[in-house]
């Protein structure tokens, strides 16, 4: 049996509402396949009022064994580092952050909130928000860079906005079966086995983005996204086009551009001037070029690649 408490701080429920629709495997099977008892969660937790207390006061005090510990959604410091904006249970959410990450065996930050401070942290940042060991890049966040749970691992980042279901439930089973110990953490502390590739591998695109062909609307069935809307894809670490959506899409085959949602600088740009869907450039060359080619050798590529574009890249992918 593996003791899992789930909460949240400044959330939308997005990663809940991700967790649930779940497949490989369902919350459900989490509980009767992987023996894994939820000890509270905002939405399927029974508990209310001082039940819910006295559940993260046994933790704390060690009456029950917290095994993984799930935070959602940024830690909320305001006003002037009190956490009085975000209360929980009788006390700030961000002192029940602290101390049930203490006492548990691992700590796991779900959605870009929770990670890295997401939306919420994009300055001036009134509600004083921080992810749980980042602030952005920047490492620290809540707990410090020197955190450790009790396992020996730093918090274990799945980013996302939301992060996928199977990403959640799939490190979670790792846990609950032992394999915690074996997981490998990039710099950023994502589990490596989601975050090597970028959002580019499996692109239905890929050869667009070869030919230079661009798509110049949301939603159209031809060219690549990255000239003229901004596609984060080649910057991007996530399986979101080998670990379908859904088990049938992605934001990029379905004609919206990747935001980059899974890097610790999400969202990337001002929101206020509203340039997400573009992709800055200067003297016609983008001011970012994908990871791992220099600006030359960019050029290169798609000047060779444009002028070998066939008919067939210029044309829609689905002729109905
Ligand atoms: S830039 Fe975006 S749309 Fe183009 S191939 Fe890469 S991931 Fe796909």
């Amino acid at each position: 049996m593996t003791n899992v408490l789930w909460l949240q701080g400044g959330a939308c429920s997005g990663n809940t509402m991700s967790f649930l629709n779940a497949e490989e495997p369902s919350a459900v099977d989490l509980v009767t396949d992987f023996g894994l008892n939820v000890l509270w969660h905002p939405s399927l937790g029974v508990e209310l009022g001082e039940n819910v207390t006295a559940i993260l006061e046994k933790c704390v005090s060690g009456e029950i064994q917290l095994d993984v510990f799930v935070f959602e959604g940024s830690v909320i410091q305001a006003p002037n580092g009190t956490g009085n904006w975000n209360r929980f249970a009788g006390k700030p959410m961000m002192e029940w952050v602290r101390a049930l990450s203490d006492v548990s065996g691992f700590v796991v930050a779900i959605g870009d909130c929770a990670t890295y401070g997401g939306i919420p942290a994009v300055p001036p940042n009134p509600s004083e928000s921080t992810g749980m060991q980042f602030l952005k890049k920047d490492a620290g966040g809540f707990l410090g860079p020197d955190f450790r749970a009790k396992a020996g691992l730093p918090v274990i980042n799945i980013p996302g906005c939301p992060a996928h279901p199977d990403w959640i439930t799939q490190i979670i089973v790792a846990l609950a079966t032992g394999r915690g110990g074996d997981l490998s953490l990039d710099e950023y502390q994502r589990p490596a086995t989601f975050f090597t590739s970028f959002t580019q591998t499996g692109c239905t695109r890929n050869m667009h983005f070869a030919y230079k062909v661009s798509t110049t609307e949301f939603g159209q069935r031809k060219g690549c996204l990255f000239y003229d809307l901004g596609c984060r894809g080649p910057f991007t670490r996530s399986p979101c086009n080998r670990i379908l959506w859904n088990r049938v899409s992605s934001k990029t085959r379905a004609g919206m551009p990747c935001i980059g949602c899974t890097e610790p600088e999400f969202p990337h740009h001002d929101l206020a001037v509203g340039t997400v869907f573009a992709t800055p450039t200067t003297l016609g060359l983008p001011n970012e070029v994908p990871v791992g080619m220099s600006k030359r050798s960019y050029l290169q590529v798609v000047a060779a690649g444009k002028g070998a574009a066939p008919q067939w890249a210029k044309d829609d992918m689905f002729v109905v």
